[in-house]
């Protein structure tokens, strides 16, 4: 097959955090961060295809920057340069995952866009260069490429996998606001926090396939910032913790908020309940992948 009618197709998956910590704000303004990460099922999908010559974005969002803003143009030009590449390529964004949500889409985009053209152009570059080359675009890329239920240490680049966390349903609700990633931290005070999440906890929970333990220890230090800003983060976690939720936590910097319950009818009527009252309109009942 010719380059010219070659097309590759990806999935961007969200994720969120089980737990989140901020171990400290470092000199140069990126914070330390110690944090439990999980693929769910709401994805992006991407569409690749060789172009003659350039990147050009499509995407059905109306509300997504198409040029070099877009997280999926920076991750194709730094490929494209990267792994010198001649021609150019045509991307097409079919766009789900909620947009400045705390669910790192834009960053998984960007990790779809690298790992597509590794394979549409035969790039042959390892998925550990891959991550290298991630980080350069967010700090939340090198897992996106990774997937999967892993610890996140460093500024999130430091990955160790962890096994699958155990099966569960998963209510996620995004209320309509935007929050930028950027805000939130700013405006931590990072040496103020008295209570940090238990992540090595969190950790054994996993690997002994706990979903009791797991939920016990559910916490984002970054719900000090979002959560005391928009009081409708506070009302969804109450909302779902009523419909029965085993825990509930904002993914994150917010505003999503999901809920883990054991069956998937308390997630559907819990997400009625939640519609009914007006506190979320983006909501998705899912599943950790
Ligand atoms: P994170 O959890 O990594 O902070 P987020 O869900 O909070 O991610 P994103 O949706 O990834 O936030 O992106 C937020 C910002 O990035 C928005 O202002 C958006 O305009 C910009 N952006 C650029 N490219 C993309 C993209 N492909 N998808 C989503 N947002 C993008």
């Amino acid at each position: 097959m010719s380059h010219e009618t070659n097309t590759l197709t990806r999935k961007a998956y969200a994720k969120i955090n089980l737990g989140l910590d901020v171990v400290r704000r470092l000199e140069n303004g990126y914070h330390e961060v110690r944090m439990i990460m999980q693929t769910v099922g709401i994805h992006d999908v991407l569409t690749f295809k060789a172009a003659q010559s350039g990147i050009r974005i499509t995407t059905d969002s109306g509300e997504l920057p198409v040029g070099e803003d877009n997280l999926i143009y920076k991750a194709a030009r730094l490929l494209t340069e990267t792994g010198n590449v001649q021609e150019g390529v045509e991307i097409h964004l079919e766009k789900h995952i909620p947009i400045a949500a705390g669910m790192a889409g834009g960053s998984s985009d960007a990790a779809a866009t690298l790992l597509g053209l590794n394979d549409l152009f035969s790039l042959g570059m390892s998925e550990e260069r891959l991550r290298e080359l991630g980080v350069r675009i967010g700090a939340d890329v090198p897992y996106c490429i990774m997937g999967g239920t892993a610890l996140a240490e460093g500024i999130g680049e430091l990955l160790t996998p962890l096994p699958p966390a155990p099966p569960c349903v998963l209510l996620i609700a995004k209320p309509d606001i935007q929050v930028s990633t950027q805000y939130v931290y700013e405006h931590l005070d990072a040496a103020g926090v008295w209570q940090h999440p238990d992540i090595d906890g969190m950790r054994l929970a996993i690997e002994n396939g706990d979903l009791s333990g797991v939920t016990a220890r559910l916490g984002n230090v970054l719900e000090t910032v979002t959560a005391e800003r928009y009081p409708v983060i506070g009302q969804i976690k109450e909302e779902m913790l009523a419909q029965g939720a085993l825990g509930s936590l904002m993914s994150g910097s917010g505003p999503t908020v999901f809920g883990i319950y054991r069956e998937e009818k308390q997630a559907r009527q819990a997400r009625e309940t939640l519609k009914r009252q007006g506190l979320a309109r983006d909501l998705f009942v899912t599943y950790n992948v």
